[in-house]
């Protein structure tokens, strides 16, 4: 596919910087360098040159680069223009090559038509606004081995394994009257299972990428006034949580994001659960849940004097996440050292007792989710795994389905799985199925 148009942007951050870039991607691409002053390029050769509006004025001067088609970012002729990095010149220069006959690029557009140019695969075009966007080193290494297909080719793998058993599937309906040898349900079965069980490694390391990408999500939850907001602010160190003596004073959501074992962990302090007639507590309340309710783990911050009014008070809201950390706050309170469960910890925000126990089981929690130096760890975005999860339940449906001997029913769970695994990499279409399905059977009749 290549596009008519010419796109042009300012490829470089906004503000003052000693170098900044205009890239055009189009047909027209080299023929604006020329009229900008910039004739007779020769491929991926810097040239020096002086960039001159219609007046005859220079902008400004710096080098341009000419990327022909196909061998460029996009695919299409590329042209980069490095001048100086101001705001005021790289904007003038800009509308010069718009009036050149360029237009303004969308944002992704270069990404985009680099994707349907086939340059980048869906998956590889999300890493590059990962890795731009990377809060670490971690991050950004992961990001940039999605980027360089890491994800892709397993995702790819797994699309293959997909694609075989929809072959000996579909191939049984077509040819029920006749005996195909290489069809035995054994065979099909344990095809699947291989594929069920690459699919539940992809997804727990997709997950892993997501949470690298997007951290985790951290509530404190518990009664008003056992210190929820004393502990954020502890954790963060900063005062930014507002601590009152009043039960019931934090009605808003606060957040803080911190960085434990390369991951960003994102603390929501909530209003106390309990039961209140007032309207302002009831919603903070309400945004209490709805937080808890895409939370990875439950920070549930307790008064250690009386852990059994606390535990009551939240134990069902903190059912519903996956992973909870009880915390028995204002140890200093109490005389002796408290009994607690494996997964409570008591601490004292007022003192700092129990702090660095805390910030070691917050490592732990995110290193075992994480697991702290992976191998070939990449990024991944919740739509990833969403389309993993889907993909999964269609697997499964298609192993019930076999165990029925619906095999029509079965290859549609198959084509579904299939087309969930599509989506992550936006690769595979019906067509390429069919030029398999034929290719590996001589159907001549
Ligand atoms: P929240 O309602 O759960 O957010 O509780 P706050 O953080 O606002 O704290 C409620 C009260 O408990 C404040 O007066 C805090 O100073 C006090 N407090 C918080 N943590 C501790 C602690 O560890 N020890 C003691 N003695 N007091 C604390
Ligand atoms: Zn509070």
């Amino acid at each position: 596919m290549t596009h008519a148009d010419t796109i042009a942007a300012i490829a470089t951050a906004a503000g003052a910087g000693g170098v900044g870039m205009i890239r055009l991607s189009g047909p027209k691409a080299a023929a604006i360098a020329a009229e900008l002053g910039a004739p007779r390029l020769r491929p991926r050769h810097a040239h020096y040159a002086r960039w001159r509006d219609h007046a005859g004025e220079v902008i400004d001067d710096g080098i341009v680069l000419w990327f022909p088609a196909p061998n460029s970012f996009t695919g299409e002729e590329v042209v980069e223009l490095q001048g100086h990095g101001g705001a005021v010149v790289l904007r003038q220069l800009l509308a010069h090559c718009i009036a050149l006959g360029a237009r303004q690029a969308r944002p992704g557009e270069f990404s985009e038509r680099a994707f349907l140019n086939g340059k980048l695969d869906l998956a590889q075009a999300e890493a590059i606004a990962d890795l731009i966007a990377a809060g670490d080193t971690r991050a950004a290494r992961a990001a940039r081995r999605s980027l360089d297909g890491v994800f892709s080719r397993r995702v790819e793998t797994l699309a293959e394994q997909v694609t075989v058993l929809r072959i000996h599937v579909e191939a049984a309906i077509d040819f029920a009257d006749e005996p195909i040898e290489t069809l035995g349900g054994a065979q099909v079965r344990a095809g699947l299972s291989a594929a069920q069980a690459t699919l539940a490694e992809l997804l727990r390391d997709a997950e892993r990428g997501r949470k690298l990408r997007d951290g985790l999500h951290a509530v404190l939850i518990g009664p008003p006034n056992a210190g929820k907001s004393s502990l954020l602010n502890a954790l963060a160190g900063s005062e930014r949580a507002i601590v009152t003596d009043v039960a019931g004073t934090t009605r808003d959501t606060l957040r803080e994001t911190i960085r434990i074992a390369g991951l960003e962990l994102t603390l929501v302090d909530t209003a106390g659960l309990r039961d209140s007639g007032d309207a302002i507590e009831r919603e903070g309340m309400r945004r209490a849940r709805a937080e808890l309710a895409r939370a990875d783990l439950a920070l549930v911050v307790i008064d250690a004097r009386e852990p059994e009014a606390g535990h009551a008070a939240v134990a069902a809201d903190v059912a519903q996440v996956p992973r909870s950390l009880w915390i028995h706050n204002k140890a200093d309170l109490l005389a002796d050292a408290p009994t607690l469960a494996p997964n409570a910890i008591a601490v004292s925000a007022a003192t700092g007792a129990g702090l660095a126990e805390l910030h070691e089981r917050l490592a732990h929690i995110a290193g075992a989710d994480a697991g702290e130096t992976v191998e070939g760890e990449f990024t991944a975005r919740a739509r990833h795994v969403e389309a993993l999860s889907k993909s999964r339940e269609h697997l499964a449906a298609a192993l019930a389905q076999l165990d029925h001997e619906q095999l029509e029913l079965a290859a549609e769970e198959l084509r579904l799985a299939h087309e969930s695994l599509g989506e992550i990499t936006g690769r595979m279409t019906a067509d390429d199925l069919l030029g398999r399905i034929f290719s590996s059977f001589c159907i001549g009749k």
